[in-house]
């Protein structure tokens, strides 16, 4: 008997690709593990659940079970992986042992944890997957203050939605202007003041040091001596791809885990996507990769070997009080922003000498302009 393909993993990653293997050959016998309850659900969604005033029921979109169903499959929940051997084509489930013709590692990446001082630990919250979500909600049932740490794509929409359902946000960040990977000062600017704008408070520069529980609030320390009361904290300061497992397995990781172009680790028959793939050196933790990955390697485990291409594949940032679209400039590419602010709309181009668009960052009414920046761009992995 054929072994079943394993994918680990119920993420995007994992079902889009399951998704995209049926539609190519609906028997292949697939196995899908996942740590979680495996319901299907959208993670871009949890930074919209408090202004839309969403449950973690109500995100979801089906039950692992409905899925197995849809998508003739079986799916083990609540079910970890805990070691991996190549050699065998085994995975193993604590001693369990699991064969697999071919596998797909699509588990994502972590959350970084802060390190941070104070007996309050256990009311630092981040916001990674669904049940994530339902534990913060439950915690800020009847709180009124949050304070965010962290000033990136996560932080800054959390800031946006808490604010939007009604809470008073503080955000923290020790960059000197917000989304500091993602857009030039003048973009971010805009971004910050039409979140000042709704009420959030901004402490760009200093970390949170030390958090107590004092009286019934919690108490922030910063390293510029500031402190803030609040009743939630929310830790957003950055994710990394899962690694400790495919080290273990003797898998190639550098800051993902390998693979080639046809999303192969440096084992034969191993494959990753999603969050926890570095394909070719990039590192993307957004859906639109991870799509065309699933799109590609459905057709490789069904017997048609391709390579990926990422195309042009600009972010949206989730702060609807200034929309912004942005297509990250590659670190080390030699070049200018040239920038056109008006209020809350900002035009930032990316060129080199030549005048070739590299990249671009959209805010306010300028996003409208993303169509034809599109058409500019040179795909990112041709
Ligand atoms: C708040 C938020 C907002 C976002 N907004 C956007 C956005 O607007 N646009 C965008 O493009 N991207 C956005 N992203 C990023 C996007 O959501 C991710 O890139 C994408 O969801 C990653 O999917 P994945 O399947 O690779 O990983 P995950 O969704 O993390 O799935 C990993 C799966 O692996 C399982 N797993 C992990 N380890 C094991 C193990 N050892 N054994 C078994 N199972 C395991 C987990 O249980 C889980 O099912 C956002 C992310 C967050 C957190």
């Amino acid at each position: 008997m054929t072994q079943p393909i394993v994918v680990i993993g119920s993420g995007l990653a994992g079902y889009n690709l399951v998704k995209e293997c049926r539609k190519l050959n609906p028997d292949q016998s697939i196995l899908m593990i996942t740590a979680d309850d495996g319901r299907n659900y959208s993670k871009p969604m949890l930074s919209t659940g408090f202004g839309k005033n969403k449950t973690a029921d109500e995100l979801a979109m089906s039950t692992a079970a409905d899925m197995a169903e849809q998508l003739n499959i079986v799916i083990r929940t609540h079910t970890r992986v805990t070691n991996i051997d190549a050699a065998s084509k085994t995975v193993f489930v604590g001693e369990e042992p699991i064969a697999y013709s071919k596998l797909v590692l699509a588990w994502g990446a972590e959350a970084l944890s802060p390190r941070i001082e104070g007996d309050a630990e256990d009311h630092i919250y981040s916001i990674n997957d669904l049940q994530d979500y339902a534990q913060f909600r439950a915690a800020a049932e009847g709180k009124k203050r949050v304070l965010i740490m962290g000033a990136g794509l996560i932080g800054a929409e959390f800031a946006n939605d808490m604010v939007s359902g009604g809470f008073d946000v503080d955000v923290v960040a020790p960059c000197d202007h917000i989304l500091p990977s993602l857009l030039p000062e003048e973009a971010a600017n805009a971004v910050q003041q039409g979140l000042e704008g709704l009420g959030v408070r901004f402490h760009l520069g200093p970390l949170v040091t030390r958090i107590s529980k004092e009286n019934d609030a919690l108490v922030a320390y910063l390293s510029n001596g500031q402190t803030i009361e609040t009743d939630l904290v929310v830790s957003a300061i950055g994710l990394r791809p899962r690694l400790d497992l495919a080290v273990k397995a003797g898998l190639q990781v550098s800051h993902g885990i390998v693979v080639n172009r046809e999303l192969q680790t440096s084992e034969a028959d191993i494959y990753a996507l999603g969050d926890c793939a570095e394909v070719e050196g990039h590192v993307l933790l957004y859906v639109l990769p991870l799509m065309a990955s699933a799109r590609a390697l459905a057709k490789t485990l069904t017997g048609t070997t391709t390579p990926v291409s990422y195309g042009v594949m600009p972010v949206t940032v989730k702060t609807p009080v200034v929309p912004v679209a942005v297509a990250p400039v590659a670190a080390n590419s030699d070049g200018n922003w040239s920038i056109d602010a008006q209020g809350s709309d900002v035009q930032a181009e990316f060129r080199n000498s030549e005048g070739k668009l590299l990249g671009y960052a959209l805010t306010g009414a300028k996003v409208m302009n993303k169509v034809a920046l599109n058409k500019e761009l040179a795909p990112l992995m041709p």
